[in-house]
């Protein structure tokens, strides 16, 4: 254990044991109670009926009553886990109730009766942290893990939980460390001038460590598009067929679709898989000038929303919009880091000639490609599939190898960035001969905040603010 949580671990006493429900409320077939800490196995089988739970093996599970006093609560399975092999390296003991409010409520009061106290947001897994089962990384993991709601999501989530970002911190902080050792070993040699730490290893050394980082920081963009669905949405001219598209992308009629300009006033959001990552859909109000108040409304928010996603689809009507037009559109929403995919709708109105000549009348001239262009009929659900793929590789373009790691969290990034501006002041320092014991300085900021991610460097404020956003039970 590092000296900085010492005094957390008696802060937050082990000594005490913890309960709470670790199911969502309401009503269902089965919940299941948790018990962690010292007298975890000894609370529950002072209101236990059935073989002696403390003479029990770890790992195993037993059938048996709850009872108060001579009173049946309710039939049980309760599952052992004796310290240290449990989630929270304490006594664990989890019982399996039937979920009924009145029976869950019932339990849980026996055992505060019995000494055990109710668990506070996350505190099974900031135990599980204190007691070095998991990270601090790791423990976020675990609450995103919940959090998550699709296969890219989860599989991040996973990664970081199996601690596959911890093991790359860690092998760059002892790197580091090593190179402090050094430096602060020329420092009590001060008065002889000597280098122990090799000046251009270690420039080498900062250079590839700040490399990483910025590898790490720039995944954040992916990750957290990933972690919270890619922001996506979809404009064009009334009546381009946005709706349509929308529900022809979600299978369903959700939005509403109407031949009257304009209808669609204020803006839907819909979640579409595609290839295990969300992309979060918003349907928006037409670009086209505004010919009344609330549309206004509607265009204000549609520049907005653009403003505030990775991705454009841009919906035209390929029978009716002028190439001139056309180009205005795009013109005008164009913005810096956000990708744009065209989309030429109703094709079904056109022929293959009139196609041909439409679409080189479109690109002729124009600087745009049309390598960017899917043609579909929303309305007869043509190149759904097309459009589909190309939604997914204009917006993850290839970025998700699977063994990559990427940054998900908004701490971490900030961690990383301070990492990195110590780095860069490192190897300024390096170049600009500074003393060994400002180079040692600006070396142990980096360390201090790459510790941060991982917890080796915590602060109550910190645990309390990460795990406060926990729910009761995990
Ligand atoms: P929005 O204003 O952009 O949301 O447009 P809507 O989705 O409400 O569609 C406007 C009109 O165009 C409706 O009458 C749709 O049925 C029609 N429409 C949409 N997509 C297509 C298409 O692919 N082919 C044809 N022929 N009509 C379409």
């Amino acid at each position: 254990m590092d000296k900085e949580n010492e005094s957390l671990t008696t802060h937050y006493s082990q000594q005490e044991t913890i309960v709470a429900l670790a199911t969502p409320n309401g009503i269902g077939a089965i919940a299941v109670i948790r018990l962690s800490g010292h007298d975890a196995i000894a609370i529950a089988n002072s209101v236990w009926k059935g073989k002696d739970l403390t003479k029990q093996e770890s790992h195993t599970i037993h059938f048996g009553h709850i009872v108060d006093n001579e009173l049946v609560l309710d039939e049980v399975l309760a599952s052992l886990f004796i310290a240290p092999k449990s989630y929270t390296r304490e006594n664990v003991v989890e019982i399996s109730c039937h979920a009924s409010g009145y029976i869950i409520e019932s339990i849980i009061k026996l055992f505060i009766k019995k000494g055990a106290r109710s668990a506070k947001p996350g505190e099974f897994t900031l135990r599980a942290f204190l007691n070095g089962q998991l990270d601090l990384s790791q423990a976020e993991a675990v609450a995103d893990l919940i959090a998550s709601n699709s296969k890219a999501s989860q599989q991040v989530a996973l990664q970081q939980l199996r601690g596959g970002f911890s093991s790359q911190l860690q092998v760059l902080r002892e790197q580091l460390v090593n190179f402090a050792s050094l430096i602060e070993l020329e420092l009590d040699f001060a008065e002889e001038d000597v280098e122990f730490a090799n000046r251009d290893q270690l420039k080498q050394l900062i250079i590839d460590i700040t490399r990483i980082i910025g590898r790490l920081i720039q995944s954040f963009e992916l990750g957290n598009a990933i972690k919270q669905g890619v922001n996506t949405v979809i404009a064009g001219r009334p009546n381009a067929g946005k709706s349509t598209l929308l529900n022809a992308l979600l299978n369903e009629e959700r939005a509403i679709v109407s031949h009257i300009p304009g209808t669609t006033r204020d803006t839907i959001e819909e979640i579409l898989n595609i290839q295990g990552v969300n992309f979060r859909l918003i349907d928006t109000a037409g670009i086209r000038e505004a010919t009344d108040a609330i549309e206004q409304i509607g265009v204000q928010r549609t520049m907005e929303k653009i403003s505030q996603s990775a991705l454009l689809i841009y919906v035209f009507d390929a029978d009716q919009i002028s190439p001139a037009e056309l180009r205005n559109d795009i013109e005008s929403l164009q913005a810096p880091g956000i990708a744009m995919l065209l989309v030429a709708n109703k094709i079904d109105l056109l022929n293959q000639e009139e196609k041909t000549a439409r679409i080189s009348g479109f690109f002729q001239n124009s600087g745009l490609s049309d390598t960017q262009t899917v043609f579909v009929s929303a309305k007869e659900k043509l190149h759904i599939d097309d459009l589909k793929n190309r939604i997914y590789s204009t917006a993850i373009k290839g970025k998700l190898s699977g063994d990559e790691t990427l940054v998900t969290n908004i701490r971490h990034l900030e961690a990383l960035q301070k990492t990195e501006e110590a780095l860069v002041r490192v190897l300024g320092g390096i170049d600009g001969s500074i003393t060994s014991d400002f180079l040692s300085m600006d070396i142990k900021q980096a360390l201090h905040y790459l510790g941060e991610i991982t917890g080796v460097v915590t602060t109550d404020d910190l645990l309390d603010n990460i795990f406060s956003k926990f729910c009761i039970g995990k």
